[in-house]
């Protein structure tokens, strides 16, 4: 009998059909530099595109993006791409077409990075793309030195940017052999080259100017900075995608609480640019441009990416010291502004403490010994100001302040509410005022007639008298101030108060009468003036003309006479 055979059984093998990615309609071009400063713009990969293909961008954009754009039909036509070549790299629906579009015919899904796209939520469109290509004829000598082909940075693209931070060297805007300035795309544009005159645009760094910018002046090292600080925020384009308005908003409200202790009008008096718009910019309805953020980062030595994140609070150290440069700069420019002694944050440690310490301070107190002001407390730490206000004045003890003023009612001579208040621990007498008023009322009353007794009457007919020959005549509020009376003295001498009274109402109303009639003068005088010169006499106008403040109802009476 033959031995069985031992049959080894493998399993089954299943052969998946290979899938190959589908076929890209242009050629697969990677972009250059992206995750870098020097990262491409979409206008200059669009030109290389083509010219991987031979042929011009205005061919590859009639022929291939055109029919799959949406709404874009112009660019069917040559002398409409200065409708678009700005809008394509930058934040707004353009670029987020062609990125679409332009990534579905290449297959490459990175393009988004290559605009200004990722930074939308943060950037405002005014002033960010420059009108006309710009470039660094060095940074293209080098490109082409490198064998790889001539590109356009993203960076050039910027309004702002005006110096390579390369080279040190600023961008050239115009071709150095026709003199033309160039579209960012155009019907025949090509990175590295003009599209007028087809001329090489990238240049040698000649040893001689190699140095040129020397001695850096203030203007260049801000321009540097601003080239280098740009640069690196393009380099994170791709980690940056949960940028929101309302970092920036954030971003700003920590500089105000800590480079200018919470006042906006202090931060403003170092980066003027209008109240009502910063407070915009701090609630998030509008954005500040580009520059104005990069300008603060500047003078503050902040990250401009820790701004646009909004994550300021979380970098700062301890070591930091420049509130106290600011104020330096402040303090020059005005003697007037003292110095907070404290800081936003001790400022908080302090309002705490108090909290707890005996006898509790009041808001004032603490306003000397922080140098903070009663509104910026109230505003940065309301619910604590409350707290401390409430503290304090609880001090005031309602039983024991009863029995005191009761006590005052048959105290000789009668004591002044204000020494009561301060007998009582009370800074405020009005405090007193809104817990009894009764027991105030009757002690006042009594102080006032016991002051009433101690005045020396002859002397108070004197000073009557004598304000009767005075010329503008004084009111009689003013002289009963003058003879140092709580009310006038119209129980003693109500015919002298009654003359100086009425000496006072007829003198205002014969002045007002003189006042309206040379108002009125002026007025004819000054609407005669601007019919002359064709403009409409408006109050404004004429407010403007005679230097003065001139109300509506004078102003309708004046022109009344006038017709
Ligand atoms: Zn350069
Ligand atoms: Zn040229």
């Amino acid at each position: 009998m033959a031995k069985p055979v031992k049959v080894k059984a493998y399993r089954r093998l299943v052969q998946h059909p290979y899938r190959l990615p589908p076929n890209s309609r242009l050629y697969h071009l990677s972009p250059i530099g992206a995750g870098t400063p020097e990262i491409e713009c979409l206008t200059g990969y669009i030109g290389r595109l083509a010219q991987e293909h031979l042929i011009t961008p205005y061919q590859l954009l009639l022929k291939e993006v055109a029919p799959l754009l949406k709404g874009y039909q112009a660019i069917a036509h040559k002398a409409q791409f200065s409708l678009f070549h700005r809008p394509i790299n930058g934040t707004g629906r353009t670029a987020t077409a062609f990125v679409e579009v332009i990534q579905e015919l290449t297959k490459q899904d990175d393009l988004y990075y290559l605009t200004l796209l990722p930074w939308s939520a943060v950037l405002t469109s005014h002033s960010l793309i420059r009108a006309y290509r710009a470039w660094c004829p060095y940074c293209y000598e080098e490109q082409r030195l490198s064998n790889e082909s001539c590109y356009d940075l993203l960076l050039w693209v910027l309004d702002l940017i005006d110096v390579c931070p390369k080279h040190e060297k600023p961008l050239t805007k115009n071709c150095p052999h026709c003199g033309s300035h160039h579209l960012h795309i155009g019907a025949r544009s090509r990175p590295g080259y003009c599209s007028k005159c087809l001329g090489f645009l990238g240049e040698k760094v000649r040893r001689k100017d190699a140095n040129i910018l020397g001695g850096l002046n203030h203007e260049m090292e801000w321009q540097l900075w601003k080239s280098k600080a740009v640069g690196e925020l393009l380099a994170t384009s791709s980690q940056c995608l949960s940028l929101t308005r309302s970092n920036v908003a954030k971003s700003l409200d920590y500089c105000v609480r800590t480079y200018s202790w919470g006042s906006i009008s202090t931060f403003n008096t170092q980066f003027p640019m209008g109240h009502q718009k910063f407070r915009s910019w701090l609630k998030g309805d509008t954005l500040p441009i580009l520059e104005s953020i990069l300008g603060m980062c500047f003078k503050l030595g902040i990250s401009p990416l820790s701004f646009m994140k909004g994550s300021l609070d979380e970098e700062r150290t301890s070591t930091d010291i420049r509130p106290a440069l600011m104020l330096e700069d402040n303090r020059s420019k005005s003697s007037t502004l003292s110095p907070p002694k404290l800081t936003h944050d001790e400022v908080d440690i302090e309002l705490h403490k108090a909290l707890t310490t005996f006898p509790p301070p009041s808001i004032k107190d603490f306003m000397e010994k922080s140098g903070w002001g009663r509104g910026r407390l109230k505003k940065w730490f309301p619910e604590l100001y409350f707290k401390i206000k409430a503290r304090h004045y609880s001090l005031i003890e309602p039983v024991s302040a009863e029995k005191t003023l009761q006590l005052a009612l048959t105290e000789n001579p009668p004591p002044s509410l204000n020494l009561l208040a301060r007998r009582i621990g009370c800074k405020n007498p009005g405090t007193l005022y809104d817990h009894f008023p009764n027991l105030t009322k009757a002690i006042v009353n009594r102080y006032k007639k016991h002051r009433y007794k101690q005045v020396n009457w002859k002397h108070v007919r004197a000073g009557l008298c004598k304000a009767l020959r005075e010329n503008p005549p004084p009111s009689l509020r003013e002289v009963t101030r003058r003879l140092k009376l709580s009310e006038p003295p119209y129980s003693r001498f109500s015919d002298l108060c009654k003359a100086l009274s009425n000496r006072y109402i007829s003198y205002v109303k014969s002045h007002a009468e003189e006042r309206r009639f040379f108002l009125r003068q002026g007025i004819h005088k000054a609407v005669a003036s601007l019919t002359s010169k064709g403009l409409r006499p408006s109050r404004e106008r004429i407010k403007r003309l005679l230097g003065i403040n001139i109300n509506p109802a004078e102003f309708t009476e004046a022109m009344k006479e006038l017709k």
